[in-house]
C-alpha cells in the first residue's frame, strides 16, 4: 500500500506545487483546501483525493484528516501550508478582528492539523510534517503585524512539536519562503529587489525543499526552519 500525504492549501500556490511534487514519488496525496474546486483540479491531475476544509475550524480539520486516513488507509506525511495574509496597516491601527482571524487560520490551522495528524503518524510507525512559515516568521515586516505574528507562532509550534516527537519517529520542520509567485504576494512586486537572487521563487522551488524535508534523506533534520528565499534573510540591509 502506498504512503499517504495530507497537504493543506493544496489548491494553489506552494500547496499545489507540493501536492504535485509528493505525488511524483508515488505517494497518495490528499489535497485539502477551503476552495474545493481548486483542490479538485490538483487532485484530478495527480490521482489524489480533494477535501474541503477550513483549517480554522478544528472539528472540520479532524473530519478531513479522518477522511484522508479512511481513503488512504493511514497517514505518513503532512504539509500544513494553508494561510492568509490579513490587512496591511501599522500596528497602532491594526484591526483586532483581522488580527485574530489571521491567527485563527495560520496558527490555529497549523495546531489543529498537527493535533489531528500526529496520532496517525505515530500509528504508522513514524512520519514527517512540514509547516509553511515565512521570512516573516524570522523577522519583522512593516504594516504586517498579524501575518508576522502568525508566522513567528508557526515557527514556535514547529519547534515544540519537533522536540515533543523527536524520539517517536516523527520529524517536524518548516520552510521559510521569501517572495513566491502565487496569490498571496500579488502587489508586493517591489520587494523582489530585496532578494539577492533578484527574483521571486517559483512555487516548485519551495515544493522541492518541502519534499526534501519530508523525505528520509533529511532523517537527522528536525525542528529546522529552512529559508527558501533567494538570500533574502542572508543580506545585510543597506550593504547588499
Ligand atoms: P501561497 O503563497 O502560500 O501558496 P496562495 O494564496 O496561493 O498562497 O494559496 C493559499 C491556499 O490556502 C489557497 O489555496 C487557499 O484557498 C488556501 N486557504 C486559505 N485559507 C484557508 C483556510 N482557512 N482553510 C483551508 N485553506 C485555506
Amino acid at each position: 500500500m502506498s504512503r499517504v500525504a495530507f497537504v493543506t492549501g493544496g489548491g494553489r500556490g506552494i500547496g499545489a506545487a507540493t501536492a504535485r511534487r509528493i505525488a511524483r514519488e508515488g505517494i497518495a496525496v490528499v489535497v485539502a483546501d477551503r476552495d474545493l474546486d481548486a483542490a479538485r483540479v490538483v487532485a484530478a491531475d495527480i490521482g489524489g483525493l480533494a477535501v474541503r476544509v477550513d483549517v480554522s475550524d478544528s472539528a472540520a480539520v479532524d473530519a478531513a484528516v479522518a477522511r484522508a486516513v479512511e481513503w488512504g488507509g493511514g497517514l505518513h506525511l503532512a504539509c500544513n501550508n494553508a494561510g492568509v495574509t490579513g490587512t496591511r496597516a501599522e500596528l497602532a491601527d491594526y484591526p483586532d478582528d483581522v488580527f485574530w482571524r489571521v491567527q485563527r487560520v495560520n496558527v490555529g490551522g497549523v495546531l489543529a492539523c498537527m493535533r489531528a495528524q500526529l496520532p496517525h503518524l505515530l500509528a504508522a510507525g513514524g512520519g514527517a510534517i512540514v509547516n509553511t512559515a515565512s521570512g516573516a516568521g524570522l523577522g519583522g515586516v512593516a504594516r504586517s503585524a498579524a501575518y508576522v505574528a502568525s508566522k513567528h507562532a508557526i515557527v514556535g509550534l514547529t519547534k515544540t512539536a519537533a522536540v515533543e516527537y523527536a524520539t517517536r519517529g516523527v520529524r517536524v520542520n518548516a520552510v521559510a519562503p521569501g517572495l513566491v509567485r502565487t496569490g498571496l504576494v500579488q502587489g508586493l512586486d517591489d520587494f523582489t529587489a530585496a532578494h539577492p537572487i533578484g527574483r521571486a521563487a517559483e512555487p516548485e522551488e519551495v515544493a522541492e525543499a518541502v519534499w526534501w524535508l519530508l523525505d528520509d534523506r533529511s532523517s537527522f533534520v528536525t525542528g529546522a526552519v529552512l529559508p527558501v528565499d533567494g538570500g533574502l534573510l542572508a543580506a545585510v540591509p543597506g550593504l547588499s
